[in-house]
């Protein structure tokens, strides 16, 4: 059927007024569920896992991780995730997510459970060692074959990533080059 200029506007009047008169434009309707995170606490961080750094928003009950979601006024990505930053929720909260120290000896069939303190001990004595073994003070160079004072460690690899922030990666270089270490790459360029 055809509808005439002025029979459309006519409708379209009347319709107005019928959405004034009830007063329902803008309100919920009264079938939309209660939202899933409400009455949580909810905090803001980014993403560790690439150097994208998406924002999160994560929930919480009673300190234990309920909910995590983009965070859709992060202005990196506005609310959206890749499907690893999607899932972080199962890095939260998982079963057989390691807490613990374990360890390996060389040639052991059976992992056993140490101690931080035994950890940071044993990682520090392994470091001083490697460099202490591996430190190179001068070199030939192949150029014009004349020796050069290098005072580098080659034995050493320093590995960063993107859940560090500006200041870690400062320290964690500073650290690298205090020890001698030349070789510095990141997780995200492997
Ligand atoms: S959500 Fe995906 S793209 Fe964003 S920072 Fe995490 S891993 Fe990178």
């Amino acid at each position: 059927m055809a509808i005439s200029r002025r029979r459309f506007l006519q409708s379209g009047a009347l319709a107005a007024a019928g959405v004034a008169l009830s007063g329902k434009q803008g309100e919920a309707s009264v079938d939309a569920p209660e939202m899933r995170t409400k009455g949580l606490k909810s905090s803001t961080t980014i993403c560790p896992f690439c150097a994208v750094g998406c924002g999160l928003v994560v929930h919480t009950k009673n300190g234990k991780v309920v909910n995590i979601e983009g965070d859709p006024q992060h202005p990196i990505n506005e609310g959206s995730l890749c499907p690893k930053g999607g899932a972080l929720f199962q890095i939260a909260n998982n079963e057989r997510r390691l807490q613990k120290v374990m360890y390996r000896a060389p040639g052991s069939d059976r992992w056993e459970e140490k101690s931080w303190d035994w950890a940071l001990d044993r990682i520090a004595a392994r470091m001083k060692e490697t460099r202490d073994r591996t430190f190179k003070t001068k070199e030939i160079d192949k150029k014009d074959n004349k020796e050069y004072m290098v005072n580098r460690v080659e034995g050493m690899t320093f590995l960063g990533g993107a859940g560090l922030d500006n200041e870690e990666c400062y320290l964690w270089s500073k650290f690298a080059r205090a020890m001698g270490v030349v070789n510095l790459e990141h997780q995200a360029r492997l």
